[in-house]
Order: structure tokens, then sequence, then C-alpha cells
């Protein structure tokens, strides 16, 4: 029998309530349980794929092609199991599937309302992802608040739940916030109170309460909210600022987390063996002699969640080198016009993330040219590879003109264009060529050295390509197509000759990148950034035939 365990979030948003899901997950798997996640975000929307990452963040695409909420990417890189389709359910799914199944006469006549109609159709798919899986344990997470109307009928779903699979199947954790006073120094629960107030008002008593802090939570604190919320005082878990987020299931661990849990649900597991995770925590926070520094030149950088993935596989290259990194968020526009142009003056390493519409590319086409022209490392994610392989066109054309059909549809040269299976496509909706995909690597090339196979699975969330008339002309000037759809027809891989580390990916390696596991596209660009940060005369304010004689 599977059991569940539901964590729903109080006080306010952004409480690394992902993060405490993904924790969980990775203390209970340490035990040898099987563990899968899954998320309940309340929104309209069938999945994030057609929100702009202002509003959402970043949207994590799964092998599956399903496009998700970010807390996906940190469940993966937590527990390091790939989830599906299934592993991210919306209001929009939801409502969508009841109301088609109304138009199709499923409910015989009756009138649709939000209990129990609704609600057994979230319970259906919980217990889906739990029969799917054959996971000992599904971790469900609820976006948002509780106390938000959006949530209510997610929340109702996951009362009934307790009764559908049972008391010692279900267990309820509340993730909230004890704001700090400066005034008075001290942190305060009352609206840890009021929060699972709100939430025993819908019926569920949370069985454990995880209090976000930014100071430590005392004693008298958490004999207080167990007292208040009545919970155990075991239960009543301090989630104090952490160093690294990575650092939660370590933290959890030694609060007794798990073995509350498993107790409560009457689970029989082994103990926990986290060797390999704290030996990555202490490699993480251990003090490193160097600092590599890595411009990330994107449309949404105020918004670093925009970046999370692409942000967390720099930190685990990093890690694995010793080195600290030092993250320049560029906004792609600052550039234009060679603007700013000073900022990539200080980089050792350029990374231009995936992207979708016209502002700030002539920005990133200012990147990469300063990449190519002072061979500086540079790693282009998508959108990234596609500015890249524009920029080098411009530079053969010797004319402004090359483009992609995407940003000037009556370019004379349309060195990316619209893929031919998107053509007739209208709707904005899961529509892109999305998912892993097979990619064959070309020996002796910089991607094939970098993943050590000659087959690499990658995940991708694309329209356009590089078009393939095209080849031929790029490749006289240095493009090497490193890696090739199996039929050779689609460019997955642009590397440039002649340069330290010039590399564009059609795919998102980002989301492949595990903190134990960094990805070899990632960690042979930061090798290159390392090795010239560490070239004593910074070949960055060097004229560029200089440079090209102490690049590595
Ligand atoms: N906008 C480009 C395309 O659709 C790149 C997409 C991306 O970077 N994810 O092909």
């Amino acid at each position: 029998m599977t059991k569940y365990i539901f964590c729903t979030g109080g006080v306010v948003s952004s409480l690394g309530k992902g993060v405490a899901a993904a924790s969980i997950g990775r203390i209970l798997k340490s035990r040898g349980l099987s563990v899968t996640v899954q998320k309940l975000d309340p929104y309209l929307n069938v999945d994030p794929g057609t929100m702009s990452p202002y509003e959402h963040g970043e949207v994590f695409v799964l092998e599956d092609g399903a496009e998700t909420d970010l807390d996906l990417g940190a469940y993966e890189r937590f527990i390091d199991e790939n989830l599906s389709r299934a592993s991210n359910l919306t209001s929009g799914q939801v409502y969508q599937e009841v109301i088609n199944r109304e138009r199709r006469g499923d409910y015989l006549g009756k009138t649709i309302q939000v209990i129990p109609h609704v609600t057994n159709q979230i319970k259906a798919r919980i217990t889906e992802v739990a029969r799917h899986s054959q996971a000992d344990i599904v971790i469900v997470e609820v976006g948002g608040t509780v106390g938000d109307i959006e949530s209510l009928p997610f929340l109702e779903a996951l009362r009934q739940m307790r009764k559908d699979a049972g008391r010692n199947n279900t267990f309820y954790i509340h993730v909230t916030l004890l704001p700090h006073l400066q005034a008075t120094n001290e942190l305060k629960t009352k609206p840890t109170q009021h929060s699972v107030r709100e939430l025993r008002g819908i019926g569920i008593q949370p069985d454990m309460i995880m209090c976000r802090a930014d100071l430590p939570v005392g004693k008298d604190l958490r004999d207080k909210i167990a007292l208040f919320c009545d919970v155990e005082r075991e239960a009543v878990i301090p989630l104090t600022t952490a160093d690294t987020i990575y650092e939660v299931p370590l933290t959890l661990e030694e609060e007794g987390v798990a073995d509350f849990i498993c107790r409560q649900l009457n689970i029989a597991c082994r103990a926990p063996d986290l060797s390999e995770w704290r030996r990555m925590v202490e490699h993480i926070k251990k003090p490193k002699a160097h600092t590599v520094t890595i411009g990330i030149v994107g449309k949404y950088v105020e918004l670093e969640d925009a970046y999370i993935s692409v942000y967390e596989a720099l930190h685990h290259a990093a890690t694995q080198q010793d080195c600290e990194v030092n993250i320049e968020w560029i906004p792609s526009e600052n550039l234009e016009r060679m603007r700013q142009i000073e900022r990539l003056e200080r980089v050792d390493g350029i990374v231009v993330p995936g992207g979708f519409g016209e502002r700030g590319i002539e920005g990133k086409i200012v990147a990469a040219k300063f990449a190519r022209t002072r061979q500086v490392p540079y790693l282009g994610l998508c959108l990234g590879m596609q500015v890249m392989v524009i920029e080098l066109a411009r530079d053969v054309f010797e004319s402004d003109s090359p483009n992609s059909t995407e940003f000037n549809p009556t370019t004379p040269y349309p060195v990316i264009d619209l893929m031919a299976d998107q053509r007739d496509i209208a709707s904005l909706g899961g529509t892109m060529r999305l998912g892993s995909y097979p990619c064959h690597l070309r020996d002796g090339s910089i991607a094939a050295q970098a993943y050590q196979v000659k087959v690499v699975h990658e995940r991708h969330r694309h329209r356009f390509e590089f078009k393939n008339e095209f080849r031929d002309v790029l490749s006289a000037a240095g493009l090497l197509f490193s890696g090739l759809s199996p039929d050779e027809r689609l460019v997955e891989i642009a590397e440039l000759k002649d340069h330290p580390f010039m590399l564009g990916s059609q795919f998102h390696p980002e989301f492949k990148s595990r903190p134990t596991r960094p990805h070899p596209l990632f960690a042979a660009f930061f090798k290159a950034a390392r090795e010239r940060s560490q070239t004593a005369n910074q070949p960055s304010l060097m004229p560029v035939l200089e440079t090209q004689a102490t690049a590595p």
C-alpha cells in the first residue's frame, strides 16, 4: 500500500516548500524506500509552458516532454529520479478533464460540482501516480498558500485522502514562516498559529509543522507551536535558512523527520545512508581557493528563478572542480549597441540560456561575438546555440541580415528556421518539439570528449532549428556539427573549431544536471572557464591574437 505525504504551505509563498518536499524525498530514499513526488498547482493554465518566466520562473521539461513547474527540477535534483507528466497536476488539467467528460456525457445527467466531481478527479490523478510509479511513498506538494481560493479543491481532496487511504497511510506537513521582528529581535509564531487554524478549518490537522526562519528556533518556540497547533513537540521542525539548499536533507535527518514519519506511517526500513550526499554538501561548503566568474546573458535575469536549472548546473560543475562560481547576471538588452560591454570583460565564461521572442536578441548576439572573437568560453543553451550560429553567419556573410525567422521572418539568410513539422501549428500550448530525443556525437569533437559516449539523450523545448542549407558555408567557417539527430537531419550540437570552448546545444542540458553528477557539457564548459580564469595575465584584457596564443 502506497503511503502519502502531503505538503501544504502557510503564511507566505516562496517558503522553499519545494525544497522541503524534495529533501523529505531524499532522506526517505536514503532508507532504501522508493519515492516519487507530485506537485499540484492551483492555477488554471493547463501547464506553465505558455506562461512568461516573469509569472512563473523557469519551465522545467521532463523526459516525456511535459512542461512543468520549476519545483519538479528540485525534486529531480534531490531525489535523483526522472519524473513523468503525471507529476505535475494543475487546476487547468483537472477542469479540462472534468469538462471534457461532462461533454462526453460521462456523468449521466448529474450536476457537475467542485465536490465531488472536481475533487474526485484530483484524487484520481494522485492515486494514478501511486499506481503508475509503484513507489512506497508519494509526496504531494500543493502550490500556493493555505487560504488561497484557488487551492481549496486541492486541499479538500487531500483531506478526503485520509479517509480513502487510511490514517496510517497519510501524513500531512504544513510549512510556515516564523517572521523575525528586528525591534525585539524575536521570531513570531502567531502567523503559524493562524495558518494552522485556517488549515484545520478546511479539515486538515497537520502531523508535522516545518518552520522556516532566518534565526535559530529555540525550544520554547517549538513548545509553543506544538501546544497551540496540536502537533507533537518532535514534529515541530525548524528550517533555518541554510548555506546551501542541498543541506536541507541533512538538517531534516538530524531533526529526526524521517524517523518520525516512518513511525507514524508504520514503515519498516533500514538505517539511512546519506554518506554520498553528506560528502557533496561538505564539498560545497568547503572554502575554495578559486572563484570563476560566469556571465549569464539573458532576458529575464532580474528573476533568477527564470534560469534556476542553469544556475544549479553551474554550481554542480563548480563544486566538482573545487571552485566557487560567481554568477554575473547580465540583461541582454544592456549589451545592445555595445553598451555595458565592459561587463563581459570581467567574466571567465559566458552562458546564453534559452528564450523566446525578439527582445534582447541583439544583445545576446553581441555576447556571442565577444566570446568568439575574444576566445572566451561560451555555452549556448537552445536559443544560445541559435544565437551563436546567427552571429557566425553575420561574420561569414559580412552582413547584419542573418537571423532566425523567429525574429526576422523575411531575412535573406534564415540560418535558424521553423522546423517543418511546426509550420501548421496554430496553438501555443504543448506544441513545441518537447522532451528527450537521441543525439549522435561526432568522434573527436569537444562534445564527444565531454560526454565520453557516442549517443546521448537530452531534453528539448523549441520550434526552430538550424537550417541545413547553411551547413556547408558555416562548416567552412569553422563550425562543427558535433551532435546530430540519428537521421542526421537536425543539428543538436554545434561547436566552433580553434576556440577554447564555444559550443551550443539545441537541447537543454541543464535539466539533466544533478548535484552528484554535473552535466558533462557544463563540466567541460566550466573547466574551460576555470582554465581561462587561472591564466595569470587575464587574457580577456589582451588583444585577440595574443589571447589565442594563451588559450588552452
Ligand atoms: N525560441 C527558440 C525556439 O523556439 C529557442 C527556444 C529555447 O531557447 N528554449 O526554437
